[in-house]
């Protein structure tokens, strides 16, 4: 197949992408329009947590779609109620409202906090958030979040959203007043350049939360669902959040989110929130084929071995090239570059051939990897040698 060059004009320009388009995706494995394959350590953004059209979620999609594609979300639909079930078995939360983006989930939970807070603490509003943190795209959603510039971009902000410090438990609570009514953050800061949150500081804020009465809220969008190698990485902490929300991972590639909230949190009234494709059965049915598979035996402990071998790969590329370490949690890690040729390695491993590799530096200095949760021993061992080759091919 030819690159379409001027049919591309027909699309609006966000981003600077490659000449090129996808065709074709298998497990870890792309192919682009010239036939090209390609090994993919980013998944749609830690999205495909179980690789390109995993066949699970290939065919509860189409039997979903075949059967019932959308009552209208005034009525139930059994997967809809399947998965929520799901989620409540598996976690610390008691209902579940299904979104179609981690914004749009995110939004909910900041909904919801300042509903909580209109009933039960005098019109509190405030969510404390973090600087460098990354919670989606939408106003108040960019508001939250803590990325350089941003509070400029589209003036005025949704207002209401000081920064604390990841893991600066006196920068949190120097911001709480009697407005305050939440505190929000990532377990693991992914597009800051994959920075844990230490399980002192988790539990250090579920106290605060507690001394102050406040809501507790993690964005999981990009560590929920096994990513961590728990199935959710506030497990890590052994804290109780009172608000999680989920996306990402829980759909496999297609748009499904959910707002995860304790009974005594879950305050909307009859017309507060809602939406038209939100809860629909097709994609619902996609997030129940996950949820069995991530749930099922063996599965999170495959995760975790993968991981310690990324993890101890890393480390070793690390150690021969005098780089600063690696980092992360589960199957979110990053590697610490000793300068700034994250870009350019970027560009390597992609144009890289016969086989090209997909890589994300996030900063210029530090590369991203968010495989499948189900790549292969011997995926991990190409990424790793792939890896040290580009290496000496862009730093000579
Ligand atoms: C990706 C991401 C979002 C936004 O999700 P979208 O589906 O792109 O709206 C929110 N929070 C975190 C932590 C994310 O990684």
């Amino acid at each position: 197949m030819e690159f379409d060059r001027a049919g591309v004009r027909a699309l609006m320009e966000i981003t600077q992408r490659p000449e090129l388009v996808f065709v074709r995706g298998q497990g870890s494995w792309l192919e682009d329009h010239s036939g090209k394959r390609y090994l993919d350590m980013i998944q749609g953004w830690a999205v495909n947590s179980l690789g390109h059209s995993p066949l699970s979620v290939v065919k509860a999609m189409a039997e979903q779609s075949a059967t019932l594609m959308n009552p209208s979300p005034a009525f139930y639909n059994q997967p809809s109620i399947e998965l929520a079930k799901r989620i409540v078995q598996n976690s610390c939360f008691d209902r579940v409202f299904f979104a179609n983006s981690g914004a749009e989930a995110n939004e909910g939970a900041i909904k919801l906090a300042r509903k909580w807070g209109q009933i039960h603490k005098e019109g509190a509003y405030k969510i404390i958030t973090f600087n460098h943190s990354f919670h989606g795209r939408t106003l108040a959603t960019m508001s939250a979040s803590g990325k350089p510039g941003w509070d400029r971009l589209f003036a005025p902000q949704v207002e209401g959203f000081p920064k604390a410090e990841l893991n600066d438990l006196d920068s949190v609570a120097a911001l709480i007043d009697n407005s305050t009514v939440a505190i929000m953050l990532e377990p693991v800061q992914g597009e800051a350049g994959v920075i844990p949150a230490t399980d002192e500081f988790m539990q250090g804020l579920r106290e605060l939360a507690d001394q102050h009465k406040l809501l507790l809220i993690v964005d999981e969008v990009q560590t929920g669902m096994g990513r961590t190698g728990t199935l959710f990485a506030y497990e890590h902490s052994g804290i109780r959040p009172d608000i999680m929300t989920l996306g990402k991972g829980i759909g496999a590639g297609v748009p499904l989110a959910a707002l995860c909230a304790r009974e005594e949190v879950s305050c909307f009234q009859h017309g507060d929130q809602g939406g038209t494709y939100n809860g629909n059965p097709v994609m619902a049915a996609a997030g129940v084929a996950v949820f069995d598979e991530l749930t099922s035996p063996g599965f999170l402990t495959a995760v975790n071995a993968r991981a310690q071998q990324l993890s101890e790969g890393l480390e070793a590329i690390s150690a021969k090239w005098g780089m600063h370490g690696e980092r992360g949690t589960g199957l979110l890690r990053a590697l610490m570059l000793d300068q700034d040729d994250g870009p350019a390695l970027v560009n390597a491993a992609r144009e890289r051939s016969p086989e090209g590799l997909l890589l994300n530096a996030p900063r210029p200095n530090l590369l991203r990897f968010m495989p499948a949760l189900n790549v292969t021993a011997e995926e991990v061992d190409l990424l790793l040698a792939w890896l040290d080759e580009l290496l000496t091919q862009v730093r000579g």
